[in-house]
C-alpha cells in the first residue's frame, strides 16, 4: 500500500469494501465486449470497418474494451456524476497486458503510428456544469499508459443535449456541425479519438469526419465501453 492509499483510501464501486476501486470478487462483472464495425455496428474480430462500409465517411475502426453493463457502467456512471474520475483509470490500468489480446491487433498497429490522442469534447457550458470531460480523463490516462501525446484538437460548438431517447437518424441530424477545430493546435497526421460510451457512434463518427476533412489521415476510435 502506498502513502496515497492512506490519504485516499480506495473502496469498490460494486460492494463497498475498501482496498480497491474494484475488488477482485466484483472484477469478475466486467465484462469484454464483442468489436464492431463502427460504421454499420455489426460485428467485427478487430473492430476494424468492414469494406463494404468503406463508402461512408466515419472512424477507420473502433476499440471497445467493456460491455456498458454491471460494475462497468457504475464505474461510468459515477464517475460523471459524483467526481470519482479516478474510477476511469481503474479500468484502464491493466491496459498494457489487456492490450496484447488478439481483437486488439490491429488497435496495436495503430498505435505503433504513434496518432495524436484526441478527447471528443463537451459543450463548455456542460463542461463548466460537470468540472471535467469524462472523455479527456480517459485520454490522459490511455495516453499515459500508452505513451503517446495528447491533444484536444476538437471543440463542441452546439449545444447537442442528451442524446437518449432519440432515434438513429435524429442523433446524425442532431449531431451536424456541432464539431469545430480548435486553432491552438496544428492537425495531427493520426488520430486516436477517444471518449467514454458507444451508444450509435453518431458522435465520433461526426468528430472523425471533421478531422478527416481538415487532413487527418488516420482516425481510430476508442470507447471504454459501449
Ligand atoms: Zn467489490
Ligand atoms: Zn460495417
Amino acid at each position: 500500500m502506498d502513502w496515497m492509499d492512506l490519504v485516499f483510501p480506495k473502496k469498490c464501486v460494486g460492494c463497498g469494501h475498501w482496498g480497491k476501486y474494484v475488488c477482485d470478487s466484483c472484477e469478475v462483472g466486467l465484462w469484454e465486449e464483442e468489436q464492431i464495425c463502427p460504421i454499420c455496428a455489426r460485428a467485427s474480430r478487430y473492430g476494424l470497418r468492414h469494406t463494404y462500409c468503406n463508402r461512408s465517411p466515419g472512424l477507420e475502426g473502433l476499440t471497445c474494451l467493456w460491455a456498458y453493463e454491471g460494475i462497468a457502467q457504475k464505474i461510468i456512471t459515477k464517475a460523471k456524476y459524483n467526481y470519482y474520475y479516478d474510477f476511469l483509470g481503474e479500468l484502464l490500468v491493466n491496459s498494457p497486458l489487456f492490450f496484447a489480446r488478439p481483437e486488439y491487433t490491429l488497435f496495436r498497429r495503430f498505435l505503433e503510428l504513434k496518432p495524436v490522442v484526441v478527447p471528443v469534447p463537451l459543450y463548455f457550458k456542460r463542461e463548466k456544469e460537470r468540472g471535467f470531460n469524462q472523455a479527456q480523463v480517459i485520454s490522459l490516462s490511455l495516453s499515459k499508459s500508452v505513451r503517446l501525446g495528447m491533444k484536444d484538437c476538437l471543440v463542441r460548438v452546439k449545444d447537442t443535449g442528451r442524446q437518449v431517447g432519440r432515434g438513429r437518424e435524429e442523433r446524425l441530424k442532431n449531431m451536424a456541425n456541432a464539431f469545430a477545430l480548435n486553432p491552438k493546435f496544428p492537425i495531427p497526421k493520426n488520430v486516436l479519438l477517444v471518449d467514454d460510451v458507444w451508444t450509435t457512434g453518431a458522435t465520433m463518427n461526426e468528430c472523425s469526419r471533421v478531422l478527416i476533412k481538415a487532413g487527418a489521415g488516420r482516425v481510430w476510435g476508442f470507447v471504454l465501453a459501449r
